[in-house]
């Protein structure tokens, strides 16, 4: 899996075990090179340097949900490459809301249902789909129910990021076991508030830095985990339950959401959670993301909330640069 949304229920009721890609972080991204501009962000860079290296040899199948043209073309090409052809699923989400998207998005999915199940004896009944639909919306419960909880849970940026983020990879079942053990994790809390925006919170090194100079992530708006808070479906026909949970998060750039409801969405969110500050981080030439950029730091230092856009390439480590400016914003809080 690659970025950013996808119904993780129809993979299980398939009997495939998802695990998402974001990168990987730390990879080198030269390989890719040959195949993909330079220009691109480091997220398909890296993917596809990962892929180029043998990182996915254990794969049966590859998806990449269209979250931006840079994904797009990855998808295009996979199939292609060494060290071998990889199967590649390319869903497309609709830029619209209501019931127009969610008619779209549930016969997308039914699609991807069929080319699943194209060789295999039986797929999965629909009594089994929808099974895997409730089993992930309890895991997505307790997925926000962490995020909610966030201002009073005392672990550290990386200790949290490391229990919502294993939503990544774990099973519905596991994934509740860690949100459990986090949410349990209550005590004093300190630190300068913070919103945490942009495509993912990497490198890893960027959450080691706000540990060390005192900050405090109470609120999270990337793309990997603030706007993935799904709310459960409705309807009893599991592919458009898994339609309406997958079309009811946050407003979302990859999702081609109005950037009016994105940046109120945003600016809320940081009112409520008492956030003195936002970090963007994006890696560079993220069109969606740079799109939005300006108007959303616009509306926010216009709310009394301080920015700092940190640009950031997985393929490299945190610089002491970017160290340097986390630490000058928090020096210049009022
Ligand atoms: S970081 Fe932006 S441009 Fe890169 S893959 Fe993600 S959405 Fe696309």
């Amino acid at each position: 899996m690659l970025p950013v949304h996808h119904p993780r229920a129809l993979w299980r009721a398939h009997g495939y075990l998802p695990v998402e890609v974001w990168g990987p972080p730390g990879t080198d991204a030269t390989p890719a090179g040959a195949h993909l501009q330079p220009f691109l962000c480091s997220i398909p860079r890296c993917g596809l340097a990962f892929h180029l290296a043998g990182g996915l040899r254990d794969v049966d199948v590859v998806v990449v949900p269209h979250a931006c043209d840079a994904l797009q073309g990855l998808g295009s090409i996979l199939t292609d490459l060494p060290p071998r052809p990889l199967p590649a699923l390319t869903p497309y989400l609709p830029r619209a809301t209501g019931e127009v998207a969610v008619a779209f998005l549930a016969a997308e999915i039914a699609t991807l249902s069929t080319r699943l199940a194209e060789g295999s004896q039986r797929g999965p009944t629909a009594d089994d789909l929808l099974a895997a639909a409730l089993d992930e919306e309890a895991a997505d419960a307790a997925f926000r129910a962490l995020l909610d909880a966030r201002p009073r849970i005392s672990l550290s940026n990386a200790a949290f990021y490391e229990a919502v983020r294993s939503r990544e990879y774990l099973p519905p079942a596991e994934f509740r076991a860690v949100a459990e053990v986090a949410l349990a994790a209550t005590g004093p809390v300190d630190g300068i508030p913070v919103l945490l925006s942009g495509i993912v919170p990497e490198p890893a090194g960027l959450l080691a830095c706000l540990d060390r100079h005192g900050v405090r992530v109470v609120a999270d708006d990337t793309a990997c985990v603030g706007r993935r808070r799904y709310a459960p479906g409705t309807s009893t026909e599991p592919f458009r339950r898994m339609a309406e949970a997958l079309g009811s998060g946050p407003p979302d750039t990859t999702r081609g959401s109005p950037l009016s409801e994105r940046v109120a969405y945003v600016v809320a969110l940081a009112a409520q959670t008492g956030a003195r500050a936002a970090l963007l981080a994006i890696p560079g030439s993220c069109d969606p993301e740079l799109f939005a950029l300006p108007v959303l730091r616009q509306a926010l230092e216009a709310a009394g909330v301080r920015t700092l856009h940190l640009e950031t390439d997985l393929s490299m480590p945190f610089t002491a640069q970017a160290d340097t400016r986390v630490e000058a914003l928090l020096e210049s809080l009022p």
